[in-house]
């Protein structure tokens, strides 16, 4: 055994050695070729190896890589705030650094906190979240994230901010069926609202659509605008958390342009650097900053690393090259082909209980019985298996699960970089058949 190293996932697993990549292809130190099927942790957005990217690099490190940013501001990062500021929806005009998607969420917890203290108002001190959701792996992050499975050995430390159900409709958390539901569990927030106590509450944070918690669970016409019209009635701030879905990823800028709904803050990470730097960001609305403008003048969170002129030259060159190549476009259109690929998938295979997703985001679910829709077993999870079948044959594929204690769920995220091609759509899907298959064949014997 090793007397040093790496803490890796899994202890004592052998992972692969990579060795480069191009596009939407990795490389191992053996010489074996796979598709980036989930761009890592759904990140590397603009695939691998690009060349502007590491020019913009080389450039940025000779000229300045760091300064803090209590001393200086940079060109770089100013740049990258305005920039996001024309892209975002609604005033989301102001935009503090950090480094992780985790750090993005803690800063938009104090920042609708703060939002409230600086107007006197000193009760509001809770964020409400939902099951089936991810936010982040720091303690005030994960007391945001409706995640059974990686709350477990920390609820001792942990809020209890999870309080409504997600918009789970394949699994309707409520035994529901849309839309006679009425949208049921978007009623449920009204109700969690009126047993915490409005006064209570800062903000609601979502993910749009349901991540690694879940597998790409996609709402309901009509859940967004009554979660929306619900909290504006509360005077409850409204945070979407866009760390995964944002920067192209659902085949429109922000995914919650899907709803046209305006959040009060915005969170970006993942696709933000495309994987090229650590980088991420809270993004706040002009009503937010004109209240801690008139007050205490600064908002009470930040890194050593915030705002680095090196990271933010990154990120400016990623939105470039994405808007250069149209990727936004593309992720639209080849999400189509991809999940039309998947459902011909699921007629082959009835363990693919549901597909599900948008643009580039798409999750898969297995279930031992499409009709009942239960899972294999809560502990035995059929889509590891699968995940691990298609790493064998050279396809990265990302797991989906968490949820509520009692169901997390068994799904699989298939999320390609936004560049990939038609042609790499179906050498993706050739491979996700062909360990569909070996994964039946697996079960079955
Ligand atoms: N929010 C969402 C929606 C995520 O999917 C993740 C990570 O998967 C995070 C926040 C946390 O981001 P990070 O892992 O960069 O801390």
């Amino acid at each position: 055994m090793e007397k040093s190293g790496i803490i890796k996932p899994v202890l004592d697993a052998n992972y692969p050695m990579i060795s480069h990549g191009k596009g939407i292809y990795l490389y191992d130190t053996d010489g074996k070729r796979y598709i980036d099927g989930s761009s890592g942790a759904v990140t590397a957005n603009i695939g691998h190896g690009v060349e502007e990217i590491a020019g913009v690099m080389e450039k940025q490190a000779k000229q300045i890589a760091f300064v803090y940013r209590s001393h200086f501001t940079s060109a770089p990062a100013e740049r990258l705030a305005n920039k996001l500021a024309a892209l975002a929806p609604g005033d989301l005009n102001w935009t503090f650094f950090v480094n992780s998607g985790s750090e993005a969420t803690e800063t938009a917890l104090k920042v609708a906190i703060q939002y409230f203290q600086e107007q006197g108002i000193r009760t509001k001190t809770k964020i409400i979240s939902r099951w089936t959701s991810y936010h982040g792996i720091t303690l005030g992050a994960l007391s945001m994230s409706g995640h059974a499975l990686r709350r477990e050995r920390f609820t001792a430390l942990l809020e209890d901010f999870p309080a409504v159900p997600a918009p789970y409709c394949y699994h309707c958390p409520l035994n529901k069926t849309y839309p006679g539901c009425g949208l049921a569990c978007g009623h449920e927030l009204e109700q969690a609202i009126g047993d915490i106590g409005s006064e209570n509450i800062a903000a609601f944070i979502f993910e749009p659509i349901v991540g690694a918690a879940g597998g790409a669970v996609t709402p309901p016409p009509g859940y967004y605008e009554k979660i929306k019209e619900i909290c504006d009635r509360h005077n409850i701030l409204t945070i979407a958390d866009e760390v995964m879905t944002g920067m192209g990823r659902t085949g429109k800028m922000f995914a919650v342009e899907h709803w046209g709904i305006e959040p009060d803050i915005m969170t970006l990470g993942k696709g933000m650097s495309a994987g090229y730097t650590p980088m991420a960001a809270t993004m706040v609305s002009d009503r937010i900053i004109d209240v801690i403008r008139k007050g205490s003048k600064i908002v009470m969170s930040g890194h050593t690393f915030s705002a680095n002129p090196l990271s933010a030259a990154v990120c400016g060159e990623v939105i470039d090259y994405m808007e250069k190549h149209e990727l936004v476009r593309n992720a639209e259109d080849q999400g189509k082909k991809l999940i039309a690929g998947l459902k011909d998938l699921q007629k082959k295979y009835p363990i693919i209980g549901e597909v599900r997703g948008k643009g580039l985001l798409c999750g898969l679910e297995m279930v031992s019985d499409a009709a009942t829709r239960v899972p294999f077993s809560v502990t035995h999870r059929v889509g590891e298996m699968f995940i691990s079948f298609c790493f064998k044959n050279g396809l990265v594929i990302y797991p989906a699960f968490g949820g509520v204690t009692g169901f997390e769920g068994d799904s699989v995220l298939i999320s390609p970089p936004l560049t990939i091609t038609s042609f790499q759509i179906y050498e993706m899907l050739r491979i996700l058949d062909e360990s569909m298959e070996e994964l039946m064949n697996g079960l079955i014997s």
